[in-house]
């Protein structure tokens, strides 16, 4: 009987929803696009509700790209008025983590792409230089002396030697352990799968006996990026839009928003309702305050 939460909404009831909230909080992929393609309908919500004077910004817990990446691929995707502002990506929050939070005292090590490593760069993280021989052993490196950090992200060329490399710097234990973000994989199309960070992170914590603290989706640290940079966000006007429970939905209910699952990404309704119906308590924060099949449905909402 009356579970609160999953209500798949349509209509009259978006347009109420969308007048009410004045912020909206995208994840990307699943919501946005799948990849290289844009969600049909997708660009022309972005574009009416900046028009409309709401705020939007972008969550993505994609560590691969610098941020001016996200603007060319947003306009290359038809998503013509989106700027370097509006996007809060986990390589930038980790950069400000860095920078701002921890004001980490000495170099980084890194597990990441080129991508998370320029980033960091832009923020001036001084991070550890990468140039192994590919038949070097963790006895052949000299290792780094004031290494207070390891961030790993998703890394398309990791390797054992790195992993080798990164536990070693952990035994210290001044040297921070920290992860772009925890997603275990990532849907491609044609069936295949992307591991993702997490499962990187997740052989970095067994060889370490340490926990990573994760800066992107869903923890809260990304929305504390936004509420510093926009001033004045109230929680109660802000709408969380995603397609995985257990990071956006998550992270919306961890951050006190109100949030929207769309079906075109990985999470299903029935999975939704699973925790809703759950006796666990914790799982209820995994369930979304809204359901729509895609963000297309918004369109009505803007003709007059
Ligand atoms: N990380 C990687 C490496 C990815 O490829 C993806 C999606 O393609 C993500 C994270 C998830 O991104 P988002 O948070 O925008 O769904
Ligand atoms: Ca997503």
């Amino acid at each position: 009987f009356g579970f609160k939460g999953c209500q798949k909404i349509r209509g009259p009831q978006i347009r109420n929803l969308l007048e009410a909230k004045d912020f909206f909080l995208f994840d990307c992929d699943g919501v946005i696009w799948h990849g290289e393609n844009a969600i049909t309908g997708a660009a022309k919500v972005v574009s009416s509700l900046i028009r409309r004077g709401k705020n939007v910004v972008f969550v993505t817990n994609n560590c691969t790209r610098p941020r001016e990446n996200y603007v060319h691929k947003f306009y290359r995707l038809g998503f013509t008025d989106v700027m370097l502002e509006q996007i809060f990506s986990s390589s930038y929050c980790s950069a400000l983590y860095l920078r701002d939070v921890v004001k980490v005292p000495g170099q980084v090590f890194v597990i990441g792409c080129d991508g998370l490593r320029r980033e960091l760069q832009e923020a001036g993280i001084p991070c550890v230089e990468e140039a192994d021989d590919p038949d070097a052993t963790i006895y052949d490196c000299a290792l780094a002396p004031d290494v207070k950090a390891v961030l790993v992200g998703h890394d398309d060329k990791m390797t054992f030697l790195k992993l080798a490399k990164a536990s070693c710097y952990l035994k210290d234990p001044e040297c921070l352990f920290l992860a772009t973000d925890n997603d275990p994989w990532h849907p491609l199309s044609g069936g295949r799968i992307l591991p993702g960070s997490g499962s990187l992170t997740a052989a970095l914590e067994v060889a370490s006996g340490r926990k990573a603290t994760v800066i992107g989706k869903p923890s809260r640290f990304m929305f504390e990026c936004i509420s510093s940079q926009f001033r004045g966000v109230d929680p109660a006007q802000c709408l969380m839009v995603g397609d995985r429970l257990e990071t956006d939905m998550l992270f919306g209910s961890n951050c006190g928003l109100d949030t929207m699952l769309t079906l075109t990404g990985v999470s299903q309704i029935e999975e939704a309702q699973e925790y809703r119906n759950s006796d666990q308590t914790t799982n209820h924060s995994l369930v979304p305050d809204y359901v729509v099949d895609t963000i297309a449905d918004f369109l009505p909402a803007f003709e007059d």
